[in-house]
């Protein structure tokens, strides 16, 4: 029997990268997934079409999560996803993933920039666990997509790297707050995965060899070496594991 079947899954940014990666793991593990997006439709429509083509279940929804009403906008759009397909507003599975990053180092950043990172890194995520506590069904998981940059300097990004550090912060809290419920909290930390949001820094074969080298597997991570540590947190396998910061870098810098 396929291992989430029966439960509803909340990916957030799986229009592309990680989140396509997740969305289309939990798909593949019986699982109802709601599959969120900020801007790029044709992106969210394509995830769809990957998850049904394998004859998984799935939709899409948007709300962008930098404006000031996100959360109402994300779970108006939710609800009325899940009400096509006669279903009620409960779930059981929410993946914090959709992040921007972009901040640059001390002397590029800018009160603007830093207000969207921490608008959609960090407030975003929060606000969405705490709209979720209603709907979420007790057992339920919440995974909350992290960095190594939490545990290595990287100045390069550092408002980024700040906004990472609260999500950590977050998971310890949550996972403390909402364990009596049997809701599993935690945190799962890619190194360098090749996704768009690091295009730039893959830009030639060296600068690739580079990042390659910082795993001891010698290579650059891909999405479902992500997803499939998700897909394990949120399996019932996982069910005495919370508060935790899941390494998932290849051994990054060891
Ligand atoms: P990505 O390819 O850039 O995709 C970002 C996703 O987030 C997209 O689905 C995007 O939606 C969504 N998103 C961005 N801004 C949004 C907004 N304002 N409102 C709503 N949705 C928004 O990123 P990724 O590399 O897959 O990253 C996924 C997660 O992994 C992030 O939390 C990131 O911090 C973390 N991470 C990534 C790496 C890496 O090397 N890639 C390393 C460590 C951690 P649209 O498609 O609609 O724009």
């Amino acid at each position: 029997m396929s291992p989430l079947a029966g439960r509803t899954a909340i990916v957030t940014g799986a229009s592309r990268g990680i989140g396509r990666g997740i969305a289309e793991r939990l798909a593949r593990d019986g699982a109802l997934v709601a599959v969120h997006y900020g801007s790029n439709e044709k992106a969210a429509l394509e995830t769809l079409e990957i998850i049904r083509e394998r004859g998984g279940r799935a939709f899409a929804f948007r709300a962008d999560l930098e404006e000031p009403d996100a959360v109402d906008t994300f779970y108006a759009a939710l609800d009325a996803g899940l009400a096509e397909l006669g279903q009620g507003p409960e779930f059981d599975i929410l993946v914090n993933n959709a992040a921007t990053s972009g901040s640059g180092r001390l002397h590029q950043l800018t009160s603007e920039v830093f207000d969207r990172l921490v608008a959609v890194n960090v407030k975003a995520p929060l606000f969405l666990v705490q709209g979720s506590l209603g709907r979420m069904r007790d057992g339920g998981r919440i995974v909350n997509i992290s960095s190594a940059a939490t545990k290595h300097a990287f100045p390069d990004s550092l408002t980024y790297a700040m906004t990472k550090g609260a999500i950590d912060t977050m998971t310890l809290a949550l996972a403390k707050e909402l364990g009596p419920r049997g809701i599993t909290v935690n945190a799962v930390a890619p190194g360098y995965v090749a996704t768009d949001m690091n295009a730039r820094r893959r830009a030639t074969p060296e600068a690739c060899a580079a990042l390659a080298a910082l795993s001891v597997f010698n290579r650059i991570g891909t999405p479902a070496d992500i997803a499939d540590v998700v897909g394990f947190l949120v399996s019932d396998d996982a069910r005495w594991i919370t508060g935790q910061y899941v390494d998932a870098t290849g051994g990054t810098s060891l």
